[in-house]
């Protein structure tokens, strides 16, 4: 099983992480910039941030073997820190890098005004670096921030097929399937969705532009939670070429559209077990 996990903050995980998730099969991660639970309390902070999301973060990821990828933004919470808006103006410089894949995360917390501003500001920014946008939902009141995101979304301009709307569950599904936009889910180990729920909106709705993530940060998270959605999806029947889908092709498409998705002399070739006939990797199964 390959897996390519779009949405995982990395920065707050450690090696044995990196050691399980390569085993697990992942090879290739989105690091979307993010809070730090600690709020910043000057712009500064976040160019250390972005700095170690293309520099030290993609080293050590690449010692176990796992390419390593970032998204850049002002995020939803913090949009609301006067003393963070100026990261609006260090944003392009950013925005130009090879390891940046898309804008993000961006979008909405609290729906606040400045959250307004700083969300059309950032999608305005995608559409001129002719980047995706991953764009995170709000935890509370999910339906009607749901609503409003997608609002935002259609009147800033940018293709559907170049947002990835994340943090979804059975409420907000329908919603971001009839937008045209991609559908990120991220699976968590007691809230936000499980396997097996992932399971059944996969039944329900396809594989088309679906993305499972572990979202795994700071927090109570698992990194290997991609992977036992995998295995939950062939528990359920679906088949390697589905779980491959999701778990690889889907992801590889949506950050493709960047044009810097360089996966090149990746060992990523699905090979057979002789034994179980399923597909696997080497170094990991
Ligand atoms: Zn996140």
């Amino acid at each position: 099983m390959r897996i390519f996990d779009p949405h995982i903050h990395m920065t707050s995980r450690t090696t044995d992480d990196y050691e399980r998730m390569a085993a697990a099969g992942v090879r290739a991660v989105v690091e979307p910039s993010f809070w730090l639970g600690q709020p910043r309390t000057s712009a500064a902070s976040f160019t250390d941030y972005f700095d170690s999301l293309i520099g030290w973060e993609p080293f050590r990821a690449g010692q176990f073997g796992v390419r390593h990828f970032a998204t850049v933004a002002l995020n939803p919470k913090e949009a609301n820190d006067p003393r963070c808006r100026p990261v609006l103006d260090l944003l392009p410089r950013y925005l130009d890098k090879d390891a940046v894949v898309a804008v993000g995360e961006i979008g909405y917390d609290s729906m606040t005004p400045e959250e307004d501003e700083a969300f059309a500001a950032q999608l305005a920014l995608a559409v001129a670096y002719d980047l995706p946008a991953l764009v995170h939902t709000p935890h509370r009141d999910k339906a009607r921030g749901c609503e409003r995101t997608l609002a935002v979304v259609a009147e800033s301009g940018i293709e559907a097929g170049r947002v990835v709307v994340d943090h979804l569950n059975e409420v907000t599904v329908k919603l971001v399937r009839d937008s045209g936009c991609w559908l990120g889910f991220s699976i968590y180990p007691d809230t936000k969705m499980t396997p097996s729920r992932m399971v059944e909106l996969l039944r329900e709705y396809g594989t088309e532009r679906m993305l499972v993530n572990s979202a795994a940060d700071w927090g109570r998270s698992d990194p290997l939670l991609t992977r036992a959605t995998g295995e939950a999806m062939l528990a359920a029947g679906f088949s390697d070429d589905d779980v491959d889908r999701v778990l690889w092709r889907n992801p590889v498409e949506f950050y493709g559209q960047s044009g810097r998705l360089d996966l090149s002399d990746l060992d990523v070739t699905a090979k057979v077990d002789p034994q179980t006939g399923n597909s696997i990797l080497r170094g990991g199964s």
